[in-house]
């Protein structure tokens, strides 16, 4: 039996894309399920002038457009609406009223989530006005913050938002949103890791030779230039979603099952990253920006609408990462990502280190293969050294492989159903916390000024490759190769 949540969420930017395509969508599946039964009230508020059954309405739509149902009335009746501009004190004392109605209405114990769905400008503002305008219950079993991303633009944007939530909230209470956290065959990382004893004791310097991530796109930049030549691939997808994988990866085994403990795990974890030099950043990590494609059919990145013709953006990153735990000392982490590669796709693969050939094999054995592959389709690979079937007594690598089956992804929860679902739950283990996010920022802070310093000669990729050929040299220069070609 599902273990039935009472709570209030506020989505504050309830009528934006987000809202609609995932947020309404994955209450209605927590609703289905029986995590949110009599006892829950969502208040949508935004700068638009709905009536609360227009707000319904509104929901209905989502619901009806994105799985395809009509949602029922005993569960939209628990939607109601407050039109508010976020940035006037004043309108927050309607929003306090009405959520001190539903609190009562449904008996939510003064329960209470705030969902930020809104334009990063406003989190702060946002965080601080719902405790100076006395939104935040004093009596209920808690006070939670949603936030989306992105979380700051470099290291200090970063901080000062972190400041300013803290005014109102503990990190305990904070729930940034990283949805590649929620991300099955992320969270199946933890699984593999820890529940196999032969995973868990070979999960170190001692019998891992390197560990490879990627987070492959096939799209250009379609027409976000706006966002994307301020970002970059090195703060778009590094900075957050590749660092969070990296987190679960590099991490020690928890003291416990709990999310203070798989927290502080991490921590320690992002704690001994090194972070590099301007010359360690030449030396380890490589950028890159595609042109067009082998036949000339699509457009180099410089050729984009919107991009400046001299823009010296990154679209692709690739780089090293090295741990300075006893775990991972000289143990290379590679990660990559980037737009217009070959094929879409966000992968893990780790490679063993080589076995002892005792046999009379001439050739060298093969390094085994872990590869958790998350996206498009759910998977694991593992490439072991297996007996040739000639007479002759050789050796071959052979791939065992696991692929999520139609029926489990049918009853796989979205990232967004499972985050929301956490947050009510209280476990903030798949979320990103204040030290890795710091961490992260002052990783990609330190590349990203090296290359400010530097110029580069772009493009140096073609679109439909994987990358430029630097990134393939870097692991050449350990003895290493990507797994993954494309
Ligand atoms: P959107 O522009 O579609 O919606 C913004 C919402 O904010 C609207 O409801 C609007 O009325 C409200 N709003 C704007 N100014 C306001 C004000 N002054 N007072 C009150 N309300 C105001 O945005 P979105 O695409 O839904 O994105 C919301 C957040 O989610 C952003 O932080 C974004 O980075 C993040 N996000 C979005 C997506 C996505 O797929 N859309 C994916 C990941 C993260």
């Amino acid at each position: 039996m599902p273990k039935e949540i009472t709570t209030l969420v506020t989505f504050f930017g309830a009528t934006g894309d987000l809202a609609k395509r995932k947020l309404y969508p994955s209450v209605y599946n927590l609703y289905k399920k029986g995590f949110l039964k009599d006892h829950f009230g969502i208040i949508g508020t935004s700068r638009a002038d709905l009536t609360t059954q227009e707000f319904q309405d509104f929901v209905r739509d989502s619901i009806k457009e994105f799985m395809k149902e009509d949602a029922p009335i005993d569960f939209l009746r628990h939607f109601d609406y407050q039109k508010a501009d976020i940035t006037k004190a004043d309108d927050y004392a309607k929003l306090k009223a009405l959520i001190e109605k539903l609190d009562t209405e449904f008996a939510l114990k003064g329960n209470r989530i705030f969902y930020m769905s809104v334009a990063p400008r406003f989190f702060g503002t946002v965080a601080k006005s719902l405790k100076s305008e006395g939104l935040l219950s004093e009596n209920g079993e808690f006070n939670r913050l949603m936030i989306e991303k992105p979380f700051g633009t470099d290291y200090a944007t970063a901080e000062q938002l972190n400041n300013e939530l803290s005014h109102a909230f503990n990190e305990n209470q904070i729930y940034r949103i990283d949805h590649y956290l929620g991300k099955e065959m992320v969270q199946n990382i933890a699984a593999l890791r820890f529940g196999n004893p032969l995973l868990a004791k070979a999960w170190n310097r001692e019998y891992i030779d390197n560990i490879q991530v990627t987070l492959s796109e096939t799209l250009g930049v379609e027409d976000r230039a706006g966002y994307y030549d301020t970002a970059g691939a090195l703060r778009d997808m590094i900075q957050n979603h590749t660092m969070q994988i990296v987190g679960w990866l590099a991490m020690d085994e928890p003291a416990s099952w709990t999310d203070q403990d798989i927290r502080a795990a991490k921590n320690a974890a992002f704690n001994s990253l090194k972070i590099y030099t301007p010359d360690e950043v030449a030396e380890n990590f490589v950028r890159g920006q595609y042109g067009p494609d082998a036949a000339n059919t699509q457009n180099g990145y410089l050729n984009e609408k919107d991009v400046p013709a001299d823009s010296q953006n990154n679209t692709y990153v690739a780089g090293k990462l090295a741990f300075a735990s006893d775990r991972w000392k000289d143990v290379p982490f590679y990660i990559r990502t980037g737009k217009r590669l070959a094929a879409k796709t966000t992968r893990i693969d780790i490679v063993f280190k080589q076995g002892f050939n005792l046999f009379t094999n001439a050739a060298p054995l093969e390094k085994n293969v872990l590869s958790i592959i998350v996206d498009p389709e759910g998977r694991i690979e593992y490439t072991m050294v297996a007996k040739d079937t000639t007479a002759e007594f050789k050796t071959r690598p052979i791939t065992l492989n696991w692929t999520v089956s139609a029926e489990d992804k049918a009853q796989t929860p979205e990232p967004y159903e499972r985050m929301i679902h956490d947050t009510m739950d209280g476990n903030g283990s798949n979320f990103a916390d204040w030290n890795g996010v710091a961490v992260a920022w002052k990783f990609v802070d330190a590349i990203q000024s090296a290359w400010d310093a530097t110029q580069q000669e772009f493009p140096n990729y073609v679109s439909g490759s994987m990358g430029p050929k630097a990134a393939d040299e870097l692991l050449a220069r350990d003895g290493h190769r990507w797994i993954y070609e494309g």
